[in-house]
């Protein structure tokens, strides 16, 4: 789960990371009040969307009336913001976060991620702030200063001074930066988050460091002992089919192919969509119906799969471990009636009664329903099906 901008800086303030002072708003006369509010005379209005890459797109002004909070809130209120990270259709902006403008000396760069290959979370700096970070690591790598830290042992100071000498800080600026990276490490930590980035973590003028933007992303599977996390959920911000298909046990999510996929067993899911790349087509989703598959969850699935347009035609590979086959088979009986199935289905069935369900299906003699004898033959089927041969 991601959550807001605004959201991240509570947060942070609660660990004594230090942010701007700022408000969330939700009108145009609500950041107008808010910008009264904080005082001062310079005031950064900010779309507040899961997405990063909102100043490049118009979605970040600096305001230096109230005149022009007011103006700036009117225009990214309400507007669709297209950004490198929301895809062309963009998102539409329904809140503003309004903070008191910062006095920037240097942007610099501060991320912790897991790293899984280490299994440990990585602490990661830069000088090169600011800018597209994805980009600096691939050009400049060296650049970006990487300090793992072993939970068991936490965050040291030998961590925050390998950090704060690759930035090359000067030595009144280490102390600063070292506890600014230790709270961060906190935040991560305590609220089991997968993800935290400043991009720009701001040096002001007289060398304090502030956090200008946040970005936090967690650990869904952990979610259950954070319900004050849980509660920054914004659905707006979700895609509508992946959440429904959560509520009916399904793990749901889109991609660009035309080739729907239902699959039991994420390992089986993955292995499903790479044999259909093999053979020449593109996957639509990643669908795992999970270990215990009726026919009720098989007919939301297929109602899932079919809403998106790009979907020409479906492979069931439904291996009965657990799950019997031949209950499957009725289960897309049953489903086809429920849910007008307007593409070919592919249907891959193996494991316990296996040989009954082939029965079963033959027995019906759905015209759009095909059978497969394996995996490979299954997936040549649904692509070609989709390529419309
Ligand atoms: P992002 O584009 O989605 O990553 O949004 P950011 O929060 O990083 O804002 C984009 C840029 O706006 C930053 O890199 C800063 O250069 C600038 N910016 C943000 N807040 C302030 C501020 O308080 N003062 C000034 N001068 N610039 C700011
Ligand atoms: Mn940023």
């Amino acid at each position: 789960m991601n959550i807001h901008e605004y959201q991240a800086k509570q947060i942070f303030a609660k660990y004594n990371v230090p942010v701007p002072k700022g408000k969330v708003a939700f009108s145009v006369d609500e950041a107008v009040a808010n910008a009264k509010e904080l005082g001062g005379n310079i005031w950064v209005v900010k779309a507040q969307i899961h997405a990063g890459g909102r100043g490049l797109g118009g979605g970040v002004k600096l305001a230096k009336s109230i005149d022009e909070v007011k103006q700036f809130a009117t225009e990214i209120l309400g507007m669709t913001l297209v950004t490198h990270q929301t895809g062309p259709e963009g998102k539409l902006v329904q809140k503003i976060y309004i903070e008191e403008g910062a006095d920037i000396a240097d942007e610099l760069y501060l991320g912790v991620v897991l790293d899984r290959a280490k299994e440990m979370p990585v602490i990661m700096a830069s000088t090169e702030g600011g800018m597209e970070i994805e980009k600096v690591a691939n050009e400049t790598p060296e650049k970006i200063v990487k300090v793992a830290v072993d939970p068991s042992i936490g965050f040291q100071g030998f961590h925050g001074r390998k950090l704060a000498f690759g930035l090359g800080l000067p030595k009144e600026q280490i102390g600063k930066f070292i506890k600014f990276a230790a709270a961060l490490y906190r935040v991560y930590m305590d609220n089991d988050a997968s993800l935290i980035e400043i991009n720009p973590l701001v040096k002001t003028s007289a060398g304090d460091f502030i956090a200008i933007d946040g970005k936090m992303g967690f650990d869904d599977s952990a979610l259950g002992r954070h319900p004050d996390i849980e509660a920054m959920r914004d659905v707006s911000e979700e895609d509508p089919a992946e959440m429904e298909a959560g509520k009916y046990g399904l793990s749901y999510v889109k991609l660009d192919g035309n080739v729907g996929c239902m699959v039991n067993g994420a390992g089986l899911a993955m292995g499903t969509m790479d044999t259909i790349n093999y053979v020449g087509g593109t996957p639509a989703n990643f669908l795992d119906v999970g270990g215990a598959a009726s026919a009720k969850t098989v007919a939301k699935g297929f109602e899932i799969i079919l809403r998106d347009p790009n979907v020409k035609s479906i492979f069931v590979n439904i291996f009965g471990g657990i799950v019997r086959c031949d209950r499957i088979a009725n289960g897309i009986l049953e489903a086809t009636k429920l849910v007008n199935v307007s593409v070919p289905v592919i249907v891959r069935l193996d494991g316990t009664n296996a040989p009954e369900a082939a029965e079963i299906l033959k027995n019906a003699n759905i015209g759009n329903v095909i059978a497969a004898t394996d995996l490979g033959d299954g997936a040549k089927k649904a692509v070609a099906a989709a390529k419309g041969e």
